[in-house]
């Protein structure tokens, strides 16, 4: 047994990964094979593999070791990996001991039965019989907030967990901006007629879908020998480990919306799969934020897949599976169906643009519900009253308004904001690549894609979470998170056309 400290950190690091490895694969089967019948066999099998994790990373040695390489940290380079391994443990050290365990547990136990409970009141439509399940998870949240140095704000110590370093006065001052300039792009794009979409609802074999899904993956980068693809009714990505990446999709038989989850999915995969293979089993084996992960599954769904050189290389071939229902729609009309804009009731199925709205109403009443200035019982008409004003819709019944997503259910406060950031990353990083590839649309409507995955890979994947999030940002794109490139971005490519 070696006696280095730095090599006795990495034991230890490397064996909480492995635990936490361990149930994220339980996690994976329970949303793809699990038979409904398993459930409660996989919660206690869950909930000893992440208390046991936790309790090996919290662990004194832990602290001691941190302690005893302080003097390795300042005598090593920023960059290199002793020091930034250093650096990034202490601070999740530093979190996760900030917190008792009690505490963790309990906000573990409150989540289960929100969830439970979550389901069938979204089913019904019944916020009262979700309200003591969310009044709960926000006390605990306080109790949360509670275990850290006063904060400026309450809600910083909440989006922390999402997007480490960053705070809450620079979100609300990007998303005050996109809130300026989006609200008169979708009145404009409204006023401008309706584009025709009917031809994207209809008949649209899943097994088909599945295999043009695939086709389209394997041109982005996918292998058989490292990736796999599942479906489930809400796509998500996981990674057991080092050269596993497992993607989900949603085969609808009635839309194509799976091939732009696959593709979505498959940015998140892309990230994960280009992380340096050095920091496996270490906590720097990962994607740095949600924000930023959010960046890459958006470049690939949205900046790629929702592209005309796309369309042009890929449409053929949809209209060759599906003739049907494409053979007499030309690339045009079917590019822009897919960009459509229209503002709507539900956040998963909105366009690029009114997206982000969607992700601000949810922002704002977050801090306002952390701050005591909202009550839960008040919230169902607060969010009701945000849509109009923002989007303009009237929302019928709390299952497609307050109900709708899980995350509050979950007791994730401060997730949300990530989405809308990862769009506004995406596009600061895309044309950061653009400058050094030159125009890629040739090379899209070839079917080429192998260039911009390279980039990625070098210059942002790769780094995992060395880096704070901003700085990672900085080092890819040379500047802060900033919304000019994607209003820009989103004005030229959706804001109706001069005649
Ligand atoms: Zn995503």
């Amino acid at each position: 047994m070696t006696k280095r400290p730095f090599d006795r950190l990495r034991k230890r690091l490397a064996e909480v990964s492995d635990l936490t490895k361990a149930a994220t694969l339980l996690v994976w089967d329970q949303r793809v094979m699990m038979p409904p019948g398993g459930s409660a066999a996989r919660a206690d099998a869950l909930g000893t593999l992440s208390r046991l994790a936790q309790e090996c990373f919290v662990a004194p040695e832990i602290g001691g070791l941190l302690e005893e390489l302080r003097g390795l940290e300042e005598s090593c380079d920023y960059d290199s990996f002793e020091a930034s391994l250093i650096r990034v443990t202490r601070r999740d050290y530093e979190k996760a001991t900030r917190v008792p365990p009690e505490l963790v547990g309990e906000m573990r136990r409150a989540a289960a039965l929100a969830l439970a409970a979550w389901g069938p009141a979204k089913e019904d439509s019944d916020f009262e019989a979700f309200r003591p399940h969310l009044e709960t998870n926000v006390e605990l949240r306080h109790r949360y907030v509670d275990c850290f140095d006063p904060p400026q704000e309450t809600y910083d110590v909440l989006l922390d967990d999402y997007e480490p370093d960053m705070k809450t006065a620079e979100v609300r001052q990007i998303f005050d901006g996109l809130k300026e300039q989006l609200v008169p792009l979708i009145q404009e794009i409204g006023q401008a007629g309706e584009i025709d979409d009917s031809f994207l609802t209809g008949s649209f074999d899943p097994h088909e879908q599945r295999e043009l899904g695939l086709e389209i993956a394997r041109r982005f980068g996918y292998t058989d020998e490292e990736w796999r693809l599942d479906q489930t009714p809400h796509p998500f990505m996981t990674t057991p480990g080092f050269g596993d990446i497992r993607l989900t999709s949603n085969l609808r038989p009635d839309d194509l919306s799976s091939l732009f989850a696959t593709m979505h999915e498959f940015g998140h995969g892309a990230y994960e799969w280009g992380v340096d293979p050095g920091f496996a089993r270490t906590p720097l084996g990962s994607g740095v934020s949600l924000g930023v992960h959010e960046s890459q599954s958006r470049t690939w769904e949205n900046l790629v897949g929702r592209s005309r050189s796309f369309w042009r290389y890929f449409y053929p071939r949809l209209q060759e599976v599906f003739p049907d229902e494409f053979g007499a729609v030309d690339e045009e009309m079917f590019y822009r169906a897919v960009n459509k804009v229209h503002p709507s009731l539900i956040r998963i199925d909105a366009d690029e643009v009114t997206y982000n709205l969607h992700i601000i109403v949810r922002f704002e009443l977050e801090q306002e519900l952390i701050e005591g200035r909202l009550a839960v019982k008040d919230l169902p008409a607060a969010w009701n009253a945000r849509m109009h004003e923002y989007l303009g819709v009237e929302v019928p019944s709390d299952a497609h308004g307050v109900l709708q997503d899980m995350h509050w259910a979950a007791g994730s406060l401060g997730y949300f904001p990530t989405y809308a950031l990862g769009n506004v990353i995406s596009v600061q990083i895309w044309e950061r690549a653009l400058e050094d590839l030159g125009d890629l649309d040739d090379r899209f409507e070839r079917g080429e894609f192998g260039d911009l995955l390279e980039w990625l890979h070098l210059h942002l994947y790769v780094l995992g979470r060395k880096f704070t999030p901003q700085e990672t940002i900085e080092r890819v794109t040379g500047s802060r998170i900033d919304a000019e490139p994607y209003l820009r971005y989103l004005r030229e490519k959706l804001a109706p056309q001069p005649a």
